[in-house]
Parts: structure tokens; sequence; C-alpha cells
């Protein structure tokens, strides 16, 4: 199985067990990307409040996607946490 390093807790997991973000390498933009579809580069984060709260306090998804454009995907994992 493939494993991934959390941006959060920085702990190496199954990739089946997290949200995979990826910053599309066409057009830029950052996505949600549980199937694979979107080709570009991308993290990992763990499907836990803990470990999205510490990857967006860290600024670590920033760093690991190399863009500042991340209010739209960042609005949508604070979503995930509050549902
Ligand atoms: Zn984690």
């Amino acid at each position: 199985m493939k494993q991934r390093k959390c941006q959060g807790c920085k702990q190496t997991k199954d990739a089946d067990l997290m949200h995979k973000i990826t910053r599309e390498h066409k057009s830029g933009k950052i996505f949600l990307n549980p199937d694979s579809k979107i080709l570009g580069r991308s993290a990992y984060v763990c499907k836990n409040k803990d470990c999205i709260k510490t990857m967006l306090k860290k600024k670590a998804l920033k760093n690991a996607l190399k863009s500042s454009e991340l209010s739209e995907i960042e609005q949508e994992l604070l979503k995930i946490i509050e549902s």
C-alpha cells in the first residue's frame, strides 16, 4: 500500500486513509483529489480535525504545494472539520 506523510502530524500512513490535496499541473488550482484524477503536486493529511488544523496553522500545505492560492481549499477543509 502507498504510504504518505501527513502535513499535520508528519507521520507516515496509508494514503487511502488520508485526504489528498493536489495543485493541478495545468491550472495551478488546488483541489481535494480523493480519486487521484487530478495530476499535479500533491500533499496528504490525516482525516481528522487535529491534523487539518495543525496543517493550516503551520502553513504546511502552502509549503508542500508551493502555492499561496489556498483560500478556497482552506475554506473547504474548514467545512470538513466543522461537519
Ligand atoms: Zn496526521
